[in-house]
């Protein structure tokens, strides 16, 4: 299933996804009822730059706000909101100190991405558009099409993650002092990072200044069950 989850190309989808539905039929039920939503990077918008397919954002979202799971909801709102005004703090600050252009993790993450591609053959009919051919063991594997100006690599990986892959990296490697700045998405930009974390949340006093409000109704605490267990109950996180 991972490879199908993973693969870029409509084509390796197929190739994977026709490999698990002959292992087993009954799958094609199991996902229509417990996976309804999109779950495969190739049928992922072009648009929205983002190949995430696992829950990490949820798991590291959880860990955050650990220690305040089992607080009253109020005071649990209040250690979000905290955390989040010194966060947003802290990234505006270190957004502010950066130079205009991507966001030198990214450029960092790419430059090493350029390195070690002996394995990839490029046969360049012309400036901007060149074949990239995968070799292994001697023996030509694969070979995509990459159009620089336009952003485009016929694997997918650039179009999905705004970010040039090994293919077009290869490419981009032959030009006389590339600009990597210029083959990211603006996404990824400075610019775009500052935006982000621009807006200021505003600061609030203590529950006991809150304006009184009515709320037309009384709200109880809820009726315990008698039947429950004495024992601890399991932490469970938020979902998202
Ligand atoms: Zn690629």
């Amino acid at each position: 299933m991972s490879p199908v989850a993973r693969a870029y190309t409509p084509h390796k989808f197929r190739y994977f996804f026709d490999k698990v539905v002959d292992a087993s039929l009954d799958v094609l039920n199991w996902l229509k009822e417990h996976h309804n939503l999109l779950w495969v990077r190739s049928k992922f918008s072009t648009e929205i730059k983002c190949d995430y397919i696992n829950n990490n954002l949820a798991k590291s979202w959880n860990a955050w706000i650990k220690e305040h799971k089992d607080l009253p909801i109020y005071c649990l709102a209040n250690a979000i909101r905290e955390k989040t005004l010194t966060l947003f703090a802290k990234r505006r600050k270190i957004a502010n100190a950066l130079s205009p252009g991507i966001l030198p993790t990214v450029i960092h993450q790419v430059n090493a991405g350029s390195r070690g591609l002996g394995h990839l053959k490029v046969t360049k009919g012309h400036l901007e558009e060149a074949e990239v051919t995968e070799i292994y063991k001697d023996e030509e594997v694969r070979r995509h099409v990459v159009y620089l100006p336009q952003h485009v690599y016929t694997c997918r990986e650039w179009q999905l993650t705004g970010k040039p892959c090994s293919h077009a990296l290869v490419v981009i490697t032959t030009l006389r002092q590339p600009n990597m700045d210029q083959y990211v998405d603006m996404y990824y930009s400075v610019k775009k990072f500052q935006v982000a974390y621009h807006g200021i949340i505003p600061s609030i006093t203590d529950r006991g200044q809150w304006p009184e409000v009515d709320k037309g109704f009384k709200l109880f605490p809820p009726v315990m069950k008698k039947t429950r267990p004495p024992r601890r109950q399991k932490k469970k996180g938020i979902l998202l």
